[in-house]
């Protein structure tokens, strides 16, 4: 078991660091939707938007689907290479062939997730267009930028992205998601 670890500890960490990095997403997105109702600027009222609701909707859960199936590949191939050494009965030989396999997988599925995402984004347009921040990401200490943008149709730097109307009912800007030198008094057309 200790050669193991050492030998394959990038494989069981990436796959540890994913099951937690699904876990505490799904925290932030359950805290985001306990939210009050907040009023929003009429349509139309924030000039030119890049997206409609829907098409926007699509475009993140095109990204997200890739997401998931990244990050459900490496965590496939790590439970393979942990599972080479305490399914009973097997040669050490091949145990050390299926780890090294599985834990070279878990490495490239990582590698080839990381090198397709960006031309993915740039692809579907999921940029903002103000500060250039991608616009679906997996934050470790914030509210994902696609769900500030469904809610509030803005992205952090205050850019409007979605038009006020295609905000799901109930949402609308929102102070705490904007940047540090972007919040103070709310515009009167929030009122
Ligand atoms: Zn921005």
């Amino acid at each position: 078991m200790q050669a193991f670890l050492e030998r394959y500890w990038f494989a069981v960490a990436l796959s540890i660091g994913a099951v937690i990095w699904v876990w505490r997403t799904r925290l932030r997105i359950r805290a985001s939707a306990r939210t009050r109702p907040r009023s929003r600027p009429s349509s139309g009222s924030v000039g030119p938007v890049p997206f409609r609701g829907a098409e926007f909707a699509a475009k993140v859960a095109r990204v997200q689907r890739f997401h998931w199936s990244w990050i459900g590949a490496m965590i496939a191939f790590g439970l393979v290479c942990v599972s080479a050494f305490v399914v009973p009965g097997l040669l050490h030989a091949t145990r050390i062939g299926v780890a090294s396999v599985a834990g070279a997988g878990a490495f490239l599925s990582w590698l080839v997730g990381a090198i397709r995402e960006a031309p993915l984004l740039r692809q579907l347009g999921l940029y903002c267009p103000q500060c250039g921040a991608a616009l679906v990401e997996a934050s470790e200490d914030q509210v994902p930028l696609q769900l500030v943008v469904k809610e509030t149709g803005q992205c952090r730097c205050g850019a409007w992205l979605l038009d006020p109307a295609d905000l799901p009912s109930g949402q609308g800007p929102d102070d705490r998601y904007l940047s540090r030198s972007r919040q103070g008094p709310r515009p009167p057309a929030d009122r």
